[in-house]
């Protein structure tokens, strides 16, 4: 028996109006492509002369059905980089769409965000500087939710929660928040002052350091509190900061100003104005 005949070609089974062409081929009721093609140069395989063909109906709803498999995972995906990626889980909701009012500052940080590989292969990380309630971390989380969005792994977290981290395993911590693409430190300057704190900061700044991969740091520490520290342990730490970041003023209103706004006037419509401000 010939090798060619034990080998199973499938035959098509035609559905409601599906016709066959002049040339023999079953063709699409819908499309009036053809779902078989024969075999180059009149060959034959398990005793046929055709095989299974895609009409364009077929390919239109394979492609669908990839793209929308592509967007699930995606999704996946964007959904587990935002669980892994922020201490602060209200951060998540931190993007530059969703932010209430549209600043300069805002779409600088966009622009940023956007030009993530430029960024990245020269290692330009940011010192965003200024008051309490300038949207510092706001924007910081934005640029790591519009980045997360493009599936770069970000970790935004604050000094304090690594300091807190459990003794065990902290330097395999420590190594892996070093190992993201873009590390943001919230607060920094804000830890607590101990010998053992300030070692923990250094092994995280002089480790990110060492990575070359781009570092955001907010702080309301000024450029020039961090120039002139009090003392040589701080002064080793900052010194690392200010050469991986280049400082960014902020003194612009609170991004999250918005929100409290439109609390407190669904409070005023409940308590009444003169009992609520
Ligand atoms: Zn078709």
């Amino acid at each position: 028996m010939n090798i060619e005949n034990m080998i199973h070609v499938p035959t098509v089974e035609p559905r409601e109006n599906d016709y066959r062409g002049e040339d023999g081929l079953l063709r699409c009721g819908v499309c009036g492509e053809p779902k078989e093609a024969f075999f180059e140069g009149g060959f034959h395989l398990g005793g046929k002369d055709r095989h299974p063909a895609q009409c364009r109906c077929q390919r239109e709803a394979q492609a669908k059905q990839e793209k929308e498999y592509r967007e699930q995972q995606h999704r996946h995906t964007v959904f587990r980089l935002r669980q892994q990626g922020f201490q602060n889980p209200i951060m998540r909701k931190w993007t530059f769409d969703a932010a209430p009012i549209r600043t300069e500052r805002l779409e600088q940080c966009r622009r940023y965000a956007e030009s993530w590989e430029a960024v990245t292969s020269q290692n330009a990380g940011l010192l965003f500087w200024g008051d309490v309630g300038t949207g510092k971390s706001y924007l910081a989380a934005c640029i790591a939710n519009a980045l997360i969005e493009k599936e770069v792994p970000v970790c935004m977290t604050n000094l304090s929660a690594v300091i807190d981290h459990d003794f065990e395993g902290r330097t395999e911590y420590i190594q892996k928040l070093c190992a993201y693409p873009l590390l943001i430190l919230d607060d920094f300057g804000m830890e607590r002052d101990t010998k053992f704190g300030l070692e923990t900061v250094y092994q995280v700044i002089d480790g990110r350091y060492l990575s070359g991969k781009p570092l955001i740091v907010t702080t309301n520490l000024t450029p020039k509190e961090l120039k002139h520290p009090q003392d040589t342990d701080r002064a080793r730490v900052y010194d690392r900061v200010l050469s991986m970041t280049t400082p960014v003023l902020f003194s612009g209103p609170s991004l999250r100003h918005g929100q409290r706004e439109e609390n407190l006037q669904l409070l005023k419509s409940i308590f009444g104005k003169g009992e609520i401000d």
